[in-house]
């Protein structure tokens, strides 16, 4: 089949690769000019580790693997530790393999046979299927007849507006908004590293892998109504909702911000769809089924996502409508349990009141003295 992808993140590249392996024609339109490789690492979790292993790049996520939550600990405004994170805090899963996200992201965009190919700065503009097909229309100006469309183009998905009406219908805002920026390394040391600063409602943090250091801007808000692709924007709200705070590093993370060309920036959300298929279009991904930073669980989602879809496209004969129905029940029970665990991160991250810091911060330090030790990094 001739299959249009939408999107280039975890998603879209996954759901290429595992449709290209079996013979389709793939084309992926990313609307950056380039693989979006930022943002802090992400897991890969459960059984979309099994998923990595049937696609053939288990070993290849395995020798990238980092550590970076097991030397979490939160500091007070002059930076001395009052708190260590305690590792099952942040993983509830054993199995867990946390990756950075450019690596994730390049590993599977190397894995892409000739017949799944990727064009930059390209969108999907009008989407008219009828019984045979569907007739894009690109931004770009031009046009293509594809068999199928996934839509794996993110929270903010383009394919989701265009084939199920707005996101308004569809987003569960989860009270948070979260940047992330990278920080110059030689002006941050090996102790900032995993150190997280509260103040009601805030966190600032610094975390890194690598060479590579990051700053963590974390705030409760309402919904906050913007142009989600006007960067100038997104840094305007961070800067404006840590404002007056020069404690800690709160100053030099906002200037970092200010700078950071790539700076990601998104609010807690969650999407919520009664089915992710309509026609002869498909949502795989955040795009059908976001789950929010805090589930630590969007990237094992996109990766379960696109496998199943295609095995089951493959099942069906190309069937497509009994092809997504098996998909949507094969994908289902990891979504709903995945879009259930966000509600212990906010609070144990950026707890509303002095008073919830406090008890969080005595509740940490209760703990047995085992738990709460420092691995250390294993890559
Ligand atoms: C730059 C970036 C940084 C991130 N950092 C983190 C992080 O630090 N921690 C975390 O937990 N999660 C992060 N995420 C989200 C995380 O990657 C996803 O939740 C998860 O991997 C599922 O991925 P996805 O492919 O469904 O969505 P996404 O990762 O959002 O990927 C969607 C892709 O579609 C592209 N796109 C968007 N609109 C269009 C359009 N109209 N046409 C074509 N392409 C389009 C985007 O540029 C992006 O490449 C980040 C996402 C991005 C894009």
């Amino acid at each position: 089949m001739n299959i249009l992808v939408s999107g280039a993140g975890i998603a879209g590249l996954s759901t290429a690769l595992d449709l290209g392996v079996r013979g389709h024609q793939v084309t992926v339109v990313e609307r950056a000019g380039h693989l979006r490789i930022n943002g802090s690492p992400i897991d890969v979790r459960g059984d979309a580790i099994g998923v990595t292993a049937e696609m053939g790049l288990l070993d290849a996520i395995r020798a990238k693997r980092v550590d970076m939550s097991e030397r979490t600990r939160f500091v007070d405004r002059e930076g001395t530790v009052i708190a260590r994170v305690p590792y099952e805090e942040v993983n509830d899963s054993a199995d867990d393999i946390e990756i950075p996200r450019e690596d994730l992201t390049n590993i599977l965009a190397a894995a892409l046979p000739p017949n799944a190919t990727i064009r930059f700065r390209e969108s999907v503009a009008a989407l008219t299927e009828d019984g045979d097909g569907v007739d894009v229309r690109f931004a770009s100006g031009g046009s293509a007849r594809f068999d199928l469309v996934v839509g794996a183009d993110g929270l903010h998905s383009r394919v989701r507006k265009l084939v199920f009406g707005p996101e308004s219908d569809y987003l569960r805002h989860l009270g948070l908004y979260v940047g992330i920026t990278e920080l110059n390394s030689e002006d941050f040391g090996d102790d900032d590293r995993g150190t997280m600063y509260n103040y009601p409602g805030h966190m600032a943090g610094i975390t890194g892998y690598h060479d590579k250091v990051l700053g963590i801007l974390l705030f409760r808000s309402e919904f906050i109504d913007y142009d989600y692709r006007d960067l100038d924007a997104q840094k305007r709200i961070v800067i404006d909702a840590f404002a007056g705070h020069e404690e800690w590093k709160i100053p030099r993370l906002l200037a970092a911000v200010d700078a950071d060309p790539e700076f990601y920036f998104d609010s807690v959300s969650q999407i919520h769809l009664p089915t992710w298929h309509r026609g002869r279009v498909v949502l795989v991904g955040d795009a059908g089924y976001c789950a929010a930073l805090l589930s630590g669980r969007g990237t094992s989602l996109a990766l379960t996502g696109g496998l199943f879809l295609a095995e089951e496209l493959e099942r069906a004969g190309g069937d497509h409508t009994v092809a997504f129905d098996h998909y949507e029940k094969r994908q289902r029970p990891y979504v709903e349990f995945a879009q259930s665990t966000v509600d212990v991160g906010g609070a144990i991250l950026a707890p509303a009141t002095q008073e919830a810091i406090t008890a969080r911060n005595t509740r940490l330090r209760s703990l047995p003295a085992k738990s709460r030790e420092p691995k250390g990094e294993r890559a």
